[in-house]
């Protein structure tokens, strides 16, 4: 069925795992869209909503391809254009926007986000965000290896919580010892770390580290799992095999009596 003649693209978050840590206008805009696009491992999370619906499959380290793909066949009919958390961050909304902007597309388009890795990992472990935080990506596939250093070196001098993503893959084990040695250059080795694999879906798991146990031995790190490292004022919740989280104070304790 064809919902109208003329085209959308809607490039839609999913959050961390399945429908139901999706928003309404996400799933609202799958059920309005004629062609669903994007990997087995995210349209395998979403399956009932895409179940009867056409559906273009496609492989990681394709965005370029993908993204002009989808804008043509916005032209004309509705298109949903699946990410994983958050698709401005780390996503495909920024290479399709690009693309629009050089092509000069009048394609209609939306974002709509979702629940990004790093506050999605967050609330499964307390409140270790709970002010000023910052992100970075470990991933040197599209930024050189040079950049991401000099903003890690500038990142961990910050004092906030800073959360690595594509902390560790099979192309680049080290960039993840490098970034936690280089946070030890500011940072005590007692530094609360957590690291929340498979956030929000099958096979969740997570572990507590200080700086410098983690730096001894990150095996557990994986490319789904994103490790936060706490700020200057970060604290575990409980202590040893009983900790359940990390909190970092926002300050009320500067301005209240409690
Ligand atoms: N757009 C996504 C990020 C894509 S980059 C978002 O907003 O979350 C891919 C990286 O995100 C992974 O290597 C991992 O570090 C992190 N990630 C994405 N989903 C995750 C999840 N459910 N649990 C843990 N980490 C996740």
């Amino acid at each position: 069925m064809q919902s109208s003649n003329r085209g959308k693209l809607f490039i839609i978050g999913i959050g961390p795992g399945n429908t139901d840590f999706m928003i309404k206008r996400a799933s609202d805009a799958i059920r309005e869209s004629d062609i669903i696009i994007g990997n087995d491992f995210y349209l395998n999370l979403i399956k009932p909503l895409v179940e009867d619906k056409e559906v273009i499959y496609s492989s990681m380290g394709k965005e370029v391809e993908r993204a002009r793909r989808c804008i043509e066949l916005a032209e004309k009919k509705k298109v949903a254009m699946i990410s994983g958390g958050d698709p401005g961050i780390y996503g495909m909304a920024g290479i399709v926007i690009e693309i629009i902007k050089k092509d000069s597309s009048g394609v209609d388009y939306e974002v709509i986000p979702g629940v990004t890795a790093a506050t999605a990992a967050a609330s499964r472990t307390g409140s270790p965000l709970s002010g000023d935080y910052t992100t970075i990506s470990l991933s040197d596939l599209l930024t050189p290896l040079e950049v991401i250093e000099k903003r890690l070196d500038l990142a961990f001098q910050m004092g906030v919580p800073v959360v690595l993503y594509n902390p560790k893959s099979n192309g680049r084990p080290h960039n993840l010892a490098m970034a936690l040695g280089t946070a030890l250059k500011y940072k005590s080795g007692d530094t609360p770390v957590a690291v929340v694999k498979n956030s929000h879906r099958e096979g969740e798991e997570i572990r507590y580290y200080t700086l410098a146990e983690l730096f001894e031995d990150d095996g557990f790190v994986d490319m789904r799992s994103v490790v936060t490292i706490g700020g200057e004022e970060s604290e575990f919740i409980g202590e040893g095999e009983d900790i359940s989280g990390i909190i970092t104070p926002r300050g009320y304790d500067r301005k209240y009596v409690y």
